[in-house]
């Protein structure tokens, strides 16, 4: 039986061209990816919709090596999304022999996103791929040159598609034909496309040699404050993001809170010195329910130690928390 590995990414597209080959009889074995930036949770909600089975591949680290200098630099945040493709498409088709499949799905749309499915990035990505002859794109197969999956007879060109465009009418009408419901946005599920998440990533790398794994978290919660190049602030904006954030930190973190007043927790990360501290406090002060209080006491100490040092401080204005917000 021919069997297809398609990459699934969690949106609808992918899910839409893993369908249309799996109903030409093909075994679909649905592969995703795992990174800093993404995970396999929406791929997970939509295999499930077409009943195919899921193969997760965590490429954390090198996807994160290339993150740093992508060879196709970046679209309009920093998802490096050529870069990207490329090397989903290269980890997948090393995948072809293990799995003993016979070749590549994706759901790329011809003109669909401006920097990643023009036809010269479908070239590119094909090309640096190292496996430009086993990948088959089923939703614009028609507007592309026939592949050598179409020639051997292998799939049936004629029941694939030829959308192009950034429409998504014929997505939609599929979708409700084949009863897929619960789908994301495009794109939803990257960090990397997120306007916020990017400038605090780019603040990151600007600031540190050896990122570490967690900081690449930590991006995700709170309000970020760059202090100094050693040292960062962030505010935790609602009890649950004070929980949430807790695995992500380090026994050398501080932690403050405002002493007689409900507030956020505010951590400082890095190598602070005696300013960062008080500024950390600061924020904790501005950030709590004494925010107008002339003076305010802070507590603080290591996070999972006590918090046995104590601050007294002007609330910072808004005017110093907007110099330092990243
Ligand atoms: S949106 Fe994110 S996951 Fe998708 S190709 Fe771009 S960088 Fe990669």
């Amino acid at each position: 039986m021919t069997k297809a590995l398609a990459m699934v990414s969690g949106g609808l597209d992918s899910i839409l061209a893993a369908k249309l080959v799996k109903d030409q009889g093909i075994d679909v074995i649905a592969i995703c990816f795992k990174s800093y930036f993404f995970d396999e949770s929406n791929a997970l909600r939509m295999t499930r919709q077409i009943d195919i089975p899921l193969h997760v591949v965590d490429f954390s680290e090198k996807h994160f090596e290339m993150l740093k200098n992508p060879k196709h630099g970046y679209g309009k945040n920093m998802n490096p999304c050529i870069d990207c493709h490329a090397m989903m498409l290269n980890y997948t088709g090393k995948l072809l022999d293990e799995l003993n499949a016979d070749f590549i799905v994706t759901g790329e749309v011809l003109n669909q996103r401006p920097m990643s499915q023009t036809k010269t990035s479908l070239d590119i990505v094909k090309n640096e791929s190292g496996y430009s002859d086993k990948i088959l794109r089923p939703l614009c197969a028609k507007n592309l040159p026939q592949t050598e999956m179409e020639l051997n007879g292998l799939i049936d060109r004629e029941k694939l598609l030829d959308i192009s465009g950034r429409s998504r009418k014929v997505q939609m009408e599929l979708a409700k034909k084949w009863d897929i419901k619960d789908y994301p946005s495009p794109a939803g599920g990257c960090k990397l496309t997120e306007p916020n998440y990017s400038i605090r990533l780019k603040d990151l790398l600007n600031h540190s040699q050896n990122v570490e794994a967690r900081e690449l978290e930590l991006l995700k919660y709170g309000r970020h404050f760059r202090v100094s190049q050693g040292a960062k602030i962030i505010s935790t904006r609602t009890f649950d993001e004070s929980q949430q954030i807790r695995p992500f930190l380090s026994e050398k973190d501080l932690i403050f809170f405002a002493e007689d007043f409900n507030g956020s927790m505010v951590i400082l990360i890095g190598n602070p010195d005696e300013d960062d501290i008080a500024f950390a406090a600061m924020v904790t002060g501005r950030y709590s329910k004494g925010k107008d209080e002339k003076l305010l006491k802070i507590k603080y100490g290591n996070f999972l130690g006590e918090l046995n040092m104590r601050l007294a401080i002007k609330p910072a204005s808004e005017e110093e928390i907007s110099k330092y917000i990243i």
